[in-house]
């Protein structure tokens, strides 16, 4: 029965290796989550801790999934914008003419 065992042996072989490819992979997808957010990856599903809730803002779990309440970022006013826009052009120009 030498060549059942063999064969099993194998098969236990194959096993391994893909387990420890499966395991590679999950490690490089680590890595490149880390790396930047909401990259698309080999992952068919983009894990949950990378991504920002879009309701409350909170990092660590997806929109539909939330159970936080809304936020509502204060914006700066648009004059105040505008105002900083016209500082940085006359800025500009100031360093131009210079
Ligand atoms: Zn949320």
């Amino acid at each position: 029965m030498a060549f059942c065992s063999d064969l099993r042996l194998e098969t236990g072989y194959v096993v391994i290796m893909v387990i420890i490819l499966l395991e590679i992979e999950k490690v490089i997808c680590d890595v490149r989550h880390m790396s930047s957010e909401n990259i698309m990856c080999c992952c068919s599903e983009p894990s949950a801790e990378n991504v920002r809730c879009q309701k409350c803002l909170q990092k660590g779990h997806w929109t539909y999934a939330c159970t936080g309440k809304r936020k509502y970022v204060t914006k700066e006013s648009r004059t105040k914008e505008m105002n900083k826009r016209l500082r940085l052009e006359e800025e500009k120009q100031r360093l131009q003419q210079m």
